[in-house]
């Protein structure tokens, strides 16, 4: 794209953002808050964000980079940074699913046959069929390749097992399935990969409860599931380079979306509660605030890179790890400003349930996506080449 046309397209970005969503004013806007312990009002955020993710693909903005033929606008890469970027300014979001549809999306897109394309990948970026991930097992998370769960031929699949984590399964109505399907093949060799019916008779979903209330994942246990011959994605037995395709693009997507402003938040907490002249408090936000400034800086770096076409030049570990801490720090932070206000809460303001949220789900920052133990491993052996 040539500058005009980069200007062209932010104009043409936000009269559309202008003509359907109200700016972003703070924490209690609806976006700001995807945690909700009770089920109705989970279920009623769910469709806020569906409602939205319509929006956005019936004016021609999901899926920019997607092909026309399915849904997409054959846009480059930092046309879609551009589009997140500016939509971040904005009181919306399309929640886990713009997760899922990346993550659906990248094995339908490199692997899908032209018919599965046809079928899935535009009710997949409306919204209108949800998507869930059927990776993680009770003994398979980093470790995913050790995944128990098989797929016996009897001219469909029948599949059994247990995945665990399952974003969303409770909403899902198909799931991308990793199984064992050659009990003696090298383990990374054995697995195939399939599009699961969460329809299908034997398919049972049990939320689980976190520390928020929120229910965010769920056990999905797999009892004699029939999965039609025709539902493997990619090769028999070649499911490892689907999951691949799959991990590379949760990890591009992690830490890349924003629902307020970290910064500006911690900061108007720090002066509404006194806390800025206190020195200990004051190292403290230094250290957070320089840390998300280091964040913000790499990701610029990483637009740049997208813009020119280049390879990134900061690794997605990296930027994982990076992310992860900050979002720890933030949680903490906004807690300890707040002190006893973050436990005795009226309701009366957005600030302590907020904050609370924010503390108790720093795990999913530095769990979800890969460990931070696992980028850690990464970064040592092949950005730093040091022995494994
Ligand atoms: C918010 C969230 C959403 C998720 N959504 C999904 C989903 O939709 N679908 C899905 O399939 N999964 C999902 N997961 C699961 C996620 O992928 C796994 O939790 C993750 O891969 C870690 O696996 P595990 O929990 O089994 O931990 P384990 O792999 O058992 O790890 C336990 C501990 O050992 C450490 N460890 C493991 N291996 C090493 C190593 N080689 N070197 C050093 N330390 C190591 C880990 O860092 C960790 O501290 C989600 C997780 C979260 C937090």
């Amino acid at each position: 794209m040539t500058e005009i046309d980069e200007d062209a397209w932010r104009t043409e970005v936000r009269a559309f953002l202008d003509a359907n969503a109200r700016p972003r004013t703070g924490l209690d806007d609806w976006s700001a808050s995807p945690v909700h312990d009770d089920p109705g009002a989970e279920a009623a955020y769910f469709e806020r964000c569906r409602a939205w993710q319509r929006t956005v693909f019936d004016h021609g903005f999901a899926g920019i980079t997607w092909p026309r033929e399915y849904g997409g606008r054959a846009g480059t890469p930092w046309q879609q940074a551009v589009y997140r970027d500016e939509e971040s300014r904005y009181d919306v979001t399309s929640g886990f699913l713009s997760s899922t549809i990346a993550l659906a999306g990248a094995a339908l897109l490199a692997h899908g046959r032209e018919d599965q394309k046809q079928r899935y990948l535009r009710p997949l970026l409306r919204g209108d069929e949800v998507w869930c991930q059927l990776f993680s097992e009770p003994d398979a998370g980093s470790d995913l390749a050790s995944l128990k769960t098989r797929a016996v031929r009897d001219g469909d699949w029948i599949v059994d097992g247990q995945k665990v984590w399952t974003s969303g399964a409770q909403h899902a109505d198909f799931g991308i399935l990793l199984a064992r399907t050659d009990l003696d093949a090298p383990k990374h060799h054995g697995i195939t990969c399939f599009v699961a019916d969460m329809h299908a008779p034997g398919v049972e979903v049990r939320p689980l409860r976190q520390m928020t209330g929120a229910s965010h994942f769920n056990e999905v246990f797999l009892n004699g599931v029939r999965v039609a011959a025709d539902a493997v994605i990619g090769e028999v037995n070649s499911g490892w380079t689907v999951a691949r395709s799959v991990l590379a693009a949760e990890s591009a997507m992690i830490g890349s979306s924003t629902r307020f402003d970290p910064v500006v938040e911690v900061l108007r907490l720090a002066r509404e509660h006194g806390c800025e002249r206190d020195p200990v408090m004051r190292q403290a936000l230094a250290r957070y605030v320089t840390r998300e400034r280091i964040l913000g800086l790499l990701r610029e770096r990483l637009r740049r890179d997208i813009r020119a076409g280049n390879r990134p030049s900061v690794d997605g570990s990296v930027m994982k790890l990076l992310w992860s801490q900050a979002r720890a720090a933030r949680g903490e932070l906004g807690v300890a400003l707040l002190g006893a206000d973050a436990l005795a809460d009226d309701g009366a303001n957005s600030d302590p349930r907020f904050w609370r949220v924010e503390l108790m789900s720093r795990y999913w920052g530095s769990i979800g996506g890969g460990t931070d133990e696992v980028h850690k491993n990464h970064v040592a052996e092949r950005v730093l080449g040091l022995p494994r």
